[in-house]
Parts: C-alpha cells; sequence; structure tokens
C-alpha cells in the first residue's frame, strides 16, 4: 500500500527519544531529558504581544503564498544587517519552519540518483530527506580532534559529476562547530566552475559563543550565486512552535519553483505567526536573544566541565547551538545500546550518535535549567562508573 519513498524514511530520531521521555514522565518516571533540539526558554513577549494583535486585529485569512511582503522585507533587512547579503523579498520564501525549507528545496531540486554531499556528524533530517527525493547520500566523516569541519581536500574527493548539492550547517547541531570565513572561502574554492548548490543551514546563528559566525553566501561573488540560506527563529527566539522558516536564493526561478509546491500543498504559513515573525526579526527582540545566549553560555560551561570530569567520556567545546556532542568510544562501542540502557537503567534520555552518522558519541541538549543538567550528568556519572565495574 505505501510508495517506497515513504517506506525508506525514518521518523526522526530527536522527536522520537523526546516524545518516548515525555511518555515515561506522563508514567510518573522522573525522566531528565536532554534530547530534545529546543530551547527552554518562553518566547519573548514583544513577539507574542505581536501576535495578539494579529488576532484582535482578524489578521486571521490567508495570504500570498510565499509571505506578507512586509515579512519578506523585515527577512530582507535582517540578511543585510546581520550577513551583509543583498537578497530582494522575491528572492525569499517563508516556509513553516526550516525543515520545511528544506522539503521544499530538496523536492525542487534532487531526483534521480543526485548525489548531495553531507559532512557528518549531521542533523538526522538531511539525509532522510534527500533519500526521500530520490537522492544519493555522500558522506563526508568528520571528527573530533579536526573539530568537526571538512577540509578543501575532503570535499574535493568527494565531488564527482553526479554532485547537485553540498549542506553545511554552522554553527552545527550535534557539535556547535562553526567554520570561519577563512574555511569557508576555501571550500568555495573547490566549487567554483561546478553547478553545485549550496545549501546553508544558519538556524543557530545567534547562538555563537566563540568566533565570529560568517553567513556561506557572504564570502565570495561564486558562493552567493550557488548558496540556499536557510534560516528561521526557532532557535535564537524560542519560537519552536510557531512555525517559521525561510529559504533565500540568488536565483529567483528556484524560490517560484517552490513558491508553487508549497501553493499546491500548504499554502502561506500561519498569518499570526508571520506579524510574530516581523518583530523577531527587526531587532526588537535582541534584548531577549542576548540574555538567552548568556544563559547558554554558563549551562554549556559548566556541562562541559561536568562531563570532561567523567573518567571515559570527554567532549569538544560547541562554539555554538546548544549540544554537547560526547565521545563514548572508551566505554562503548555502540551509540544505541548505550543511550537504551542510560534510559532505562539511569532515566536520562539523550540522543545515540549513529543517529547523526557518528558512531561512538551521544547528543546531550544544553537548553534546559542548570540543575537539571547537573541532576542528569551526576546520573551519567554513576551509568559510566557501573559500565566500567
Ligand atoms: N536545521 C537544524 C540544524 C535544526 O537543528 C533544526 C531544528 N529542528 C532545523 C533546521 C529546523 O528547525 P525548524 O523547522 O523548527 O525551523
Ligand atoms: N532540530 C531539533 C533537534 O535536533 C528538533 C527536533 C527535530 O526537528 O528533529 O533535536
Amino acid at each position: 500500500m505505501l510508495t517506497q519513498r515513504v517506506n525508506i524514511l525514518s521518523e526522526s530520531s530527536t522527536i522520537a527519544i523526546t516524545a518516548l521521555s515525555q511518555e515515561l514522565k506522563a508514567q510518573g518516571k522522573d525522566v531528565l531529558s536532554f534530547s530534545a533540539g529546543e530551547p527552554d526558554f518562553g518566547t519573548p513577549q514583544i513577539i507574542k504581544d505581536a501576535a495578539i494583535a494579529a488576532i484582535n486585529d482578524n489578521f486571521t485569512k490567508y495570504t500570498a503564498v510565499d509571505g506578507i511582503i512586509e515579512l519578506r522585507e523585515a527577512i530582507a533587512n535582517k540578511l543585510k544587517r546581520d550577513n551583509g547579503l543583498d537578497y530582494a523579498p522575491n528572492q525569499i520564501i517563508v516556509n513553516n519552519g526550516a525543515k520545511h525549507s528544506l522539503f521544499n528545496l530538496f523536492s525542487a531540486t534532487i531526483e534521480d540518483g543526485a548525489e548531495v554531499i553531507i559532512p557528518a556528524p549531521y542533523w538526522v533530517t538531511y539525509p532522510e530527506l534527500v533519500n526521500y527525493c530520490g537522492g544519493k547520500v555522500i558522506e563526508i566523516q568528520t571528527h573530533d580532534y579536526d573539530l568537526f569541519k571538512i577540509t578543501p581536500a575532503q570535499l574535493s574527493s568527494a565531488i564527482t559529476p553526479r554532485t547537485k548539492m553540498l549542506i553545511l550547517t554552522t554553527p552545527s547541531n550535534p557539535t556547535g562547530s562553526i567554520y570561519s570565513k577563512k574555511e569557508l572561502i576555501e571550500l568555495g574554492k573547490v566549487l567554483e566552475g561546478t553547478d553545485i548548490i549550496v545549501v546553508s543551514d544558519e538556524i543557530y546563528e545567534k547562538l555563537t559563543y566563540e568566533g565570529e559566525f560568517t553567513s556561506v553566501a557572504s564570502v565570495s561573488e561564486d558562493m552567493f550565486k550557488r548558496t540556499v540560506t536557510i534560516n528561521g527563529l526557532s532557535k535564537s527566539v524560542a519560537m519552536t512552535g510557531w512555525r517559521f522558516g525561510y529559504m533565500a536564493a540568488h536565483d529567483t526561478a528556484l524560490i517560484k519553483a517552490t513558491k508553487k509546491l508549497q501553493s499546491q500543498s500548504t499554502s502561506n504559513i500561519n498569518s499570526i505567526t508571520q506579524k510574530a515573525a516581523i518583530v523577531g526579526l527587526n531587532g526588537s527582540a535582541d534584548a531577549d536573544i542576548e540574555m538567552m545566549r548568556q544563559a547558554f553560555i554558563s549551562r554549556r560551561d559548566e556541562a562541559m566541565k561536568l562531563i570532561n570530569e567523567i573518567d571515559g567520556l570527554s567532549v569538544i567545546k560547541p562554539n555554538g547551538a546548544f549540544y554537547l556532542f560526547v565521545n563514548i568510544k572508551d566505554v562503548s562501542s555502540d551509540s544505541l545500546i548505550f543511550v537504551k540502557d542510560l534510559l532505562d537503567k539511569k532515566l536520562v534520555a539523550v540522543v545515540p550518535g549513529v543517529a547523526f552518522g557518528s558512531e561512538g558519541y551521544f547528543r546531550m541538549s544544553f537548553a534546559t535549567d542548570i540543575n537539571t543538567i547537573r541532576a542528569g550528568i551526576a546520573r551519567i556519572a554513576e551509568f559510566v562508573q557501573d559500565l566500567k565495574a
């Protein structure tokens, strides 16, 4: 009854583990969950107020499929102000979250074994969507000793005549690595003379702690033309449930194609979210963003220190996002068994490295309060001690 393309699709493991820990909590179990990639903060009041005003003003009808013009202008202004990028509103489309942007983009560009280069560890959704669209995933494995970043030489040897796309995530989920401007320029040089599309997922842009964030499309004219910039507000202003994301591309034909697809599938995103998103983008919530960023820095520092004190575990410092990608190679060769046993025995939920394409690690989010982080890592320490006993 079901199609081959849906049969090969796996459920999002990050969402599945989060749902399982919520289920266990509902049964009264004292589960400490570090699985969800979601800020624990509420959406800033100023954004909520804009949404309430939109409802009261009856801004509750269908809108333009690609988003109201004020919103696309607010995105264009943001991309200019923060990233030095010149996109016009017709080079931008608003989608139901960055995940939906990726779905539309891949649907419009990938078919028949087109090769998509994905550095591993990667966010769980990329390979699933590539496979769903009939593409072929080409992984480039990175490691903690190279700070989980691909080199120009690795990229060069992954390219074939069938390469359609390269996906970059900076800052990265799950590792928190950030590509410097110099590194991006070098990667860009490898692509010169090809038709390869670069997808730059910049959803964690505002959660940069060390080093400078550089938008991939900004490093050269050649990169600007080939890059599709993906971003949203889920992480920066804690709007995961509102469903707002966008893509921006030099190629207006690409934006038009995804608009056509969206017009026949979801239509415009929620009208109320659109009004709220303008406030999230125009700088009005900057103080809230800074407050959350500072909180993430102190949680990261403490979580990292506590993990590195556990004999057998180690983690490199994530310069962005809100995850620790913890190396467990000294104590386990199977991250899935490790996380299942950890949940079973100590009621701590984390995500296995294998879900991100890198065996020998687990991912824990530090977007949760410090007491939960301390208690959770204490349980992880006991668990590892038992493993070694
Ligand atoms: N990209 C990355 C790297 C993510 O971690 C997420 C988190 N879900 C997304 C995109 C999608 O975010 P959303 O659909 O909530 O905008
Ligand atoms: N991106 C988040 C994560 O990696 C949210 C869950 C998801 O959309 O997969 O946990």
